[in-house]
């Protein structure tokens, strides 16, 4: 029977960084992946489906097989704000400062380098200066720019394809999905796993379960209903589901290009590629009330050019690989239609680093708002027999507070306050979030950032796993997810479900 001092199910994103710091700290590794060589969300209307409110990501925002949605996402990694772990209606067992660590790890292996704070890039990108204190939250205003770092190989196979494919301690099984876990007492002692029709135990000491949220309680929900598990009489898993809510919330109009520009076309500094946001300020959030949702925003840019500037960047983007042959053929159509906008495009990054940005069609602001947890937005699953891979189908049942209007209405005020403020431009703002219309709402969409189903918390009272991400009642079983958040923050989730999987590595060490 295979054995490992860490077996680890699920080879995406987290699974993988678990695996090459677990192998490079001398343990022997198994990961098990349900899916194949190639990933793909082609999978996902088999063993799932979304019920009510369409969640989009429950098809399209999640892949299975080697890499899992590390093979679909952009790497764009954000870090969550103090406030957000010291929620009233959702507390964290740990603070940012548990955090912050952990994050700086998290950039030290994926290559990113030193990130500075916010208030450096403000100021050599575009030499903004810093607002003065005692900004009103009631009126608005308050909003500052900050910054996310964009990884350069955000497909988790190639950036740890050497581990992989060369290190003996790690064995990667694909096509076989875990589906049961047997317990001597409160240790796990093996996972029962379907492998290509037949199945195979596998033993351990550690237990690491890296699903992704949505297969995450899809897999304690199955095992639970079999029984045999201590979690199987816990009604809490799969509730308080959480994605963010996105949408247009205006048009704008720019009055000042050029420093529209230098203040918000993507930049790389010291080889750090970052994408500059707007916010509420950490000032306005730190004596705001703590139950008010975070919320950020980017620019959208709307151009004709749009698709051809894309096939360059992808072109650019694969040389060297198969891939770049056929995008090759495509180029002189491509630059025929880009036509007299290239130069100034190369000449833009090779003298200031910039990435430029067209807006010739349109100009919007789209926000990304936390939504507040909701205890009926949730992942059940469904009646009747397992499916072939030995798990019952996960239905999705995502639901909104709608509360959040509220911040949305804010801050776009709040944005439109900050562009004529600093002199760039206006924002007009669609009259039904200037109403605080709950309808809004009903048009905003979720941003693939699933979390929540498995929360932690300080006491098997309050949370499903402990703030070292183990299992309550269990001694060797850990969940590796954004599953495990109390609450979502306006961040895009991966950076802190990363950082939290990277303080997992070091405590199983
Ligand atoms: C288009 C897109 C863009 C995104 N952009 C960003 C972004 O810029 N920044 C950001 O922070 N986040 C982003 N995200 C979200 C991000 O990709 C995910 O949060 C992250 O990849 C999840 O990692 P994970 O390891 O939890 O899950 P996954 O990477 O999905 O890995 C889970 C793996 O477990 C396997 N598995 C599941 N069940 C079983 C089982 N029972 N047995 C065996 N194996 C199993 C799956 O096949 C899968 O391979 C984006 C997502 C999408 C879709």
């Amino acid at each position: 029977m295979p054995h490992a001092d860490v077996v680890i199910v699920g080879a995406g994103t987290l699974g993988l960084m678990l695996a090459t710091r677990m192998i490079a700290a001398g343990k022997s590794v198994i990961v098990v992946e349900a899916g194949d060589r190639v990933a793909s969300s082609a999978a996902n209307p088999s063993t799932s489906e979304s019920r009510g409110r369409t969640h989009f990501g429950t098809m399209s925002g999640r892949a299975v097989g080697l890499g899992g949605t590390s093979t679909l996402w952009g790497g764009q990694l954000a870090e969550f704000d103090p406030e957000d772990f010291d929620r009233s209606f959702a507390p964290w067992p740990l603070s940012h400062a548990d955090i912050a660590p952990w994050y700086a790890e998290v950039y030290r292996r994926l290559g990113i380098g030193d990130l500075q704070p916010a208030s450096f890039y403000r100021n050599r990108l575009g030499s903004e200066p810093e607002a003065g204190a005692g900004v009103e939250p009631e009126a608005g205003a308050g909003v500052e720019r900050f910054f996310t770092a964009w990884l350069r190989q955000p497909n988790f196979t190639r950036l740890f394809r050497s581990e992989i494919v060369k290190d003996a301690a790690l064995r990667v099984v694909l096509r076989a999905t875990c589906n049961g876990v047997t317990f001597d007492g409160d240790r796990a002692t093996r996972i029962r796993v379907d492998a290509d029709c037949r199945n195979l135990e596998i033993t351990g000491g550690t237990f690491v379960f890296a699903l992704g949220t949505i297969a995450t309680s899809r897999f304690f929900l199955s095992t639970a209903r079999q029984g045999g598990v201590p979690w199987q009489h816990d009604q809490r898993i799969g509730t308080n589901f959480q994605d963010h809510l996105a949408g247009v919330v205006g048009r704008v109009s720019v009055s000042d290009e050029k420093r529209f520009r230098d203040y918000f076309e993507n930049a790389v500094v010291d080889g750090i590629k970052l994408q500059p946001k707007l916010r509420v300020s950490a000032a306005v959030r730190a004596v705001e009330p703590d139950d008010l949702t975070g919320i950020s925003g980017s620019f959208v840019y709307g151009s004709d050019l749009g698709e051809h500037l894309s096939n360059i960047k992808q072109l650019v983007r694969s040389l060297g690989s198969a891939a770049s042959i056929g995008r090759l053929r495509q180029l002189p159509a491509n630059l025929l239609a880009v036509g007299g906008s290239f130069a100034p495009l190369v000449m833009r990054y090779i003298r200031d680093r910039r990435v430029m940005a067209f807006f010739d069609s349109s100009l919007d602001f789209m926000v990304q708002c936390e939504q507040r947890p909701v205890s009926t937005s949730r992942v059940s699953i469904a009646d009747g027999p397992v499916l072939a891979d030995g798990l019952h189908r996960a239905v999705v049942e995502w639901q909104v507070d709608g509360r959040e209007i509220e911040r949305i209405a804010s801050f776009s005020a709040g944005v439109d306050a900050y562009l004529e403020r600093t002199g760039l431009g206006r924002l007009a703002i669609d009259p039904r979030v200037l109403a605080g219309d709950r309808s809004f709402i009903d048009g905003m969409t979720d941003t693939s950032h699933q979390c929540g189903g498995l929360p932690m918390g300080s006491c098997p009272a309050t949370g499903i796993v402990d703030p070292d991400l183990k299992v309550f009642g269990t001694q060797n079983v850990y969940v590796a997810s954004a599953a495990v958040f109390p609450s979502s923050s306006q961040a895009n989730c991966t950076l802190t479900a990363l950082a939290l999987t990277e303080r997992l590595g070091a405590h199983l060490e």
